[in-house]
């Protein structure tokens, strides 16, 4: 019984750490809807009169694209971390 409840309690830590640690990604105001972020990682970015991060994207499975879609954008109006919304990106 105590194995059971110390495990419950471990995955509900490990789950609320998840949350907190897990790495967001933004479009801060700017974007001039060149589409070149869609092209590097269409399975994140969709972009219509302005670029838009899918809803339910896989974040950690697309980092790589998400990386170089960041470094591509040529206003610098992609923001990835985990603190994105704090002025504070990996
Ligand atoms: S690369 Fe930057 S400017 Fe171009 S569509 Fe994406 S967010 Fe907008």
């Amino acid at each position: 019984m105590n194995q059971f409840v110390v495990r419950v309690q471990y995955t509900w830590y490990q789950f609320i750490f998840r949350l907190i640690s897990m790495k967001k990604v933004i479009i801060t105001p700017g974007c001039i809807a060149c589409g070149a972020c869609e092209f590097v990682a269409p399975e994140v970015f969709e972009v219509t009169d302005l670029s838009r991060v899918k809803p339910g994207a896989d974040i950690a499975a697309n980092e790589a694209a998400i990386i170089e879609a960041v470094n591509g954008c040529p206003v610098g109006v992609i923001r990835y971390g985990e603190e994105v919304g704090d002025e504070h990106v990996d």
